[in-house]
């Protein structure tokens, strides 16, 4: 008998017109859905017109569904697993199941679309270049510390999935590991009606956040700018000198702005050494 195919499903995160028409195909040709919340689940469903029949696969019952879906497979059957938003397994159940299912030479067969992940850093203004998913942080405050500080000399971009009635706390907590220079971005709402991308730095995103509740609504990605490479901490003694000479010429500001787009480091770096510079020099 040949094996059924374990079809890994990405659903909106949001925006209905973001399902797919393979999702949708694969969707109605299976046998079988196995769904976080069949109820949730059920209303995207019959917005699509789908009745294939579903089975819940949380995190509670992971195990134990698995081994009943793996069977389903070896009989013959193909089933699709989605998740309430987005691509299951990030940040959701199904790692046990895809396991299960390579390790019984099942098929697993990825059907791609909306991550909150990839569309908050593809608008995000940070570099992508290189990044780390860090998914949900620990809800306790002092774990959640550690968690932060072992990222803290990090140079990839740091991505952080944050639930809204926690987001003040974590950003002071952001503010406390990276400092409150290191600028970044909270994604929120992504693709809905209210969505949100907003770019600073931490101590000002902390204060806006703070001060504007519907900030504190809504599902939110928080996106941390890496810490700076070694070689762009320190200046070298043409950055330096450069510094100090439009100083000599121009507010301190205008300067290191200047500066910063000349010599291309960062405009603080610049502006700080010239504040130490007048300490040492007084
Ligand atoms: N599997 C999903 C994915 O692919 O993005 C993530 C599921 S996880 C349980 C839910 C979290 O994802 C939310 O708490 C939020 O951090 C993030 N998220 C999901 N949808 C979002 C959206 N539309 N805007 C911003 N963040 C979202």
């Amino acid at each position: 008998m040949e094996k059924g195919l374990l079809y890994i499903v990405a659903t909106p995160i949001g925006n209905l017109q973001d399902m797919t028409p393979r999702a949708i195909e694969v969707l109605k040709q299976v046998h079988r859905i196995a769904a976080e919340d069949t109820r949730r689940s059920g209303i995207l469903l019959q917005q699509f017109a789908i009745n294939t029949p579903m089975m819940a696969l949380h995190e509670h019952n992971e195990r134990v569904a698995c081994e009943k879906l793996v069977k389903q497979l070896q009989a013959g059957e193909s089933i699709a697993l989605i998740s309430d938003a987005g691509t299951p397994l990030i940040s959701d159940p199904g790692y046990h199941l895809v396991r299960a299912a390579q390790d019984a030479d099942c098929k697993v067969v990825p059907v791609p679309g909306a991550s909150a992940l990839l569309t908050a850093l593809s608008a995000a203004g940070l570099p992508t270049d290189r990044f780390i998913f860090e998914g949900f942080m620990p809800t306790k405050a002092g774990p959640r510390q550690r968690r932060l500080e072992a990222m803290a000399q990090e140079t990839c971009t740091l991505v952080y999935y944050e639930a809204p009635h926690r987001i003040t706390d974590t950003l002071e907590a952001m503010v406390k590991a990276f400092g409150p220079e290191r600028e970044a971005v909270i994604a929120r709402e992504l693709t809905k009606t209210f969505e949100t991308i907003h770019r600073d730095n931490l101590a000002q995103l902390w204060e806006w956040v703070q001060n504007d509740a519907n900030q504190q609504k809504g599902e939110i990605v928080i996106l941390v700018e890496g810490a700076q490479e070694a070689d762009e901490q320190y200046l070298s003694s043409e950055d330096s000198r450069i510094i100090e000479l439009l100083a000599s010429e121009l507010p301190l500001k205008q300067a290191s702005a200047l500066a910063a787009k000349i010599t291309g480091k960062k405009k603080n770096l610049l502006y700080q050494h010239m504040v130490e510079k007048g300490k040492k020099d007084k």
